[in-house]
């Protein structure tokens, strides 16, 4: 099988390109709020990550930063100055959040068409009505764009999804059943995974459990969207077994497939919403 590799880092990069000259041509600047509390290490990289991208297409992205002991009032009257500042068009709570705070609680205050990770209830509501007006949870958001960008069709295939979580699984498998994907969400408690597997043509996995879906398992011709992000020995790898590659038609490696298209989508989501303020 000659599997294609699905470069999300160029495919990323192209989208920002094109969110920088459409942003220069408007008559301000996107505003992007980042609420992150503590020093967590991964959410430190990520919230840089999107500090960086924002300022490479002249979006202004400005960081929240408070201290673990932070009070949920202390938040909830930030998340209610950003839901007015005009200035500001989109807003993310960095997750996860010290075990003290209502993350749930946190994210119900922003305002929806502010909320540029589609955390809100109302936005995934709109999701699950296939509502236009939703704003999508930037990585299924991201794993549906390269999906679209590689013209695979989608239609009577059958998805399976490995992991259920709010922010990616569970709008991923909405996502591609909108596109009329028959959708298996597995999850831990699944049984007979490797069975599922053998009968998907499109393999989401999302699951963060490195290398757990074997190339064995994998049916020749599928196109495997690997999610996870995990470390063996310090190198970065996937859910899905690398080697698994060799019988897809189309594969995202890890790492520079998924992960890259995870900040282009928020960025291009507090485009949109910039867009539809104003
Ligand atoms: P999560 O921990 O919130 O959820 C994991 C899901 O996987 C759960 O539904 C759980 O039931 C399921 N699961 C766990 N072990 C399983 C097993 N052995 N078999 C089947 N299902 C199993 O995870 P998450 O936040 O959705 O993240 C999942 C992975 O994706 C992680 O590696 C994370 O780092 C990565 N991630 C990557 C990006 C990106 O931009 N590329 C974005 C978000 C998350």
């Amino acid at each position: 099988m000659n599997a294609k590799i699905i470069d999300g880092k160029k495919i990323a990069a192209e989208l920002q390109d094109k969110l920088k000259n459409d942003i220069a041509a408007l008559p301000s600047s996107p505003g992007l709020g980042i609420i992150q509390v503590g020093d967590d290490e991964a959410s430190t990289i990520y919230v840089r990550n999107k500090l960086k991208a924002a300022a490479a297409i002249g979006m202004n992205a400005v960081l929240h930063k408070f201290a673990d002991n932070v009070t949920q009032q202390e938040i909830a009257n930030l998340i209610m100055t950003l839901n007015n500042d005009k200035n500001i068009n989109g807003m993310i709570v960095q997750l996860p959040l010290p075990a003290h705070l209502n993350e749930e609680e946190l994210l119900d205050l922003i305002a929806p068409e502010k909320d540029v990770d589609g955390f809100h209830p109302l936005n995934i509501g709109r999701l699950q009505n296939g509502s236009d007006k939703a704003l999508l949870a930037a990585t299924p958001k991201g794993i549906l764009y390269l999906l679209e960008k590689e013209k695979i069709e989608l239609t009577g295939k059958n998805a399976l999804i490995i992991g259920c979580s709010k922010i990616v699984g569970r709008p991923a498998g909405m996502l591609l059943l909108q596109q009329g994907c028959t959708v298996t969400l597995a999850h831990i408690h699944t049984q007979n995974l490797p069975e599922l597997v053998k009968m998907a043509d499109i393999i989401v996995a999302a699951c963060g459990c490195p290398q757990m879906v074997k190339a064995e398992w994998v049916k020749t011709g599928a196109v495997l969207i690997d999610v996870g992000i995990n470390r063996i020995n310090g190198k970065l790898c996937g859910d899905i077994e690398t080697v698994a590659a060799n019988k897809a038609s189309y594969f995202t490696p890890v790492p520079g497939g998924v992960g890259p298209m995870t900040v282009a989508m928020l960025l291009q989501n507090t485009y949109e919403a910039y867009l539809k303020q104003n």
